[in-house]
């Protein structure tokens, strides 16, 4: 993914909260891709509009049973497998691990898709696919969360929080839809694991989220993306220093829900600390109209300095970040499923 700071636009937030002004012809925020750079420190009133003048209630012990545990048992199988770019053995292996869980979970046949296409990267054509785990439900509509699989082209990376954490919480997710009801009372309940996010050069509109891509256009064409009510899509979500960014890239009111459902559980100091603005797996549904939140935290070690590096290794999460965000989606599916 890269992103784009919004530094300056931060800084005159706080300069304005201080009674300064700054000439309106500055606010137009600088972009910087591939690095983040300040933590821009947001209010929580600026965070969310619907809790800006109402106390937070006291925190709820939550009720859904995800196992951040699992979650990082699942993750530490894939990061064990070593790199797991598109192309390689370990990918392959990993494509294994995730259908056999699936098989696992009841998620088979007509549950189970298997979205295969050719990325056309500049380094040649690579056969890859998107698995989708579907979970039906009574309500007409989907609900899809998200994530990618493949790891970065890089020597000695493994991808630990960056491909693995994602893919290791969707498991333990399917593991929890698996236990609900059939059909579940809400909306039906997509699990999607993305394929070939990473550049295999240079991040660009053209080298890069490849399976998101091909996805959305799919969904586009056969009507699905009308269905969405709304797309989560998790990315570097297990460094155990938790801190989910608000990408301003997302749709404000499902970002909104999103705060809602953490703050039950007292989960605020991990959630919209700071504000970016992300390009990732969720921009392709962004543009067909699909409602959209990115939980992305690309403040992976001081200043990023683990992100696409060697440093990205299985220490560096924790259990309870990725039960923390798995949570917190399971409870903003609870809410959406009340809209
Ligand atoms: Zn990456």
């Amino acid at each position: 993914m890269r992103i784009f700071a919004l530094t300056l636009l931060s800084v005159i937030l706080l300069a304005c909260s201080h009674g300064n002004t700054a000439p309106a012809n500055t606010a137009t925020s600088t972009s910087e891709p591939n690095r983040t750079t300040t933590a821009d420190a947001v209010s929580e009133s600026s965070a969310t509009s619907q809790t800006a003048n109402t106390p937070a209630p006291p925190p709820d012990t939550p009720d859904v049973h995800v196992s951040g545990k699992r979650a990082l048992k699942y993750t530490a199988d894939m990061v064990a497998m070593g790199p797991r770019p598109i192309g390689s053995a370990a990918h392959t292996k990993m494509e294994n691990y995730i259908r056999e869980h699936l098989r696992k979970d009841g998620v088979e046949g007509n549950n189970l898709e298997e979205d295969q296409f050719t990325a056309d990267t500049p380094a040649g054509k690579f056969q890859c696919r998107n698995f989708i785990a579907k979970f039906p439900g009574k309500k007409d509509g989907i609900i899809v969360i998200s994530g990618h699989y493949d790891t970065k082209m890089l020597p000695n990376f493994v991808g630990a929080n960056d491909g693995g954490a994602s893919a290791g919480l969707l498991l333990e997710l399917a593991d929890h839809f698996a236990k609900e009801k059939k059909p579940r009372d809400g909306y039906s309940v997509w699990l999607v694991w993305f394929d070939a996010e990473e550049a295999v050069k240079q991040w660009s509109a053209t080298d890069s989220t490849y399976g998101s891509r091909h996805l959305a256009a799919k969904w586009q064409q056969d009507g699905t993306a009308k269905k969405i009510k709304g797309f989560m899509l998790l990315d570097m979500i297990g460094d155990a220093d938790l801190g989910i960014d608000r990408d301003m890239n997302s749709t404000p009111w499902l970002e909104d829900l999103v705060y809602r459902a953490a703050s039950r559980f007292g989960y605020q100091s991990h959630i919209f600390t700071r504000k970016t603005a992300d390009e990732d797996d969720h921009i392709p549904f962004k543009n067909i109209g699909v409602p959209v939140a990115d939980l992305i935290d690309l403040d992976y070690g001081y200043n990023n300095v683990f992100w696409h590096t060697s440093q990205d290794t299985m220490d560096k999460l924790s259990a309870e970040s990725l039960e923390i965000v798995g949570t917190t989606v399971v409870e903003t599916v609870r809410l959406l499923d009340q809209r």
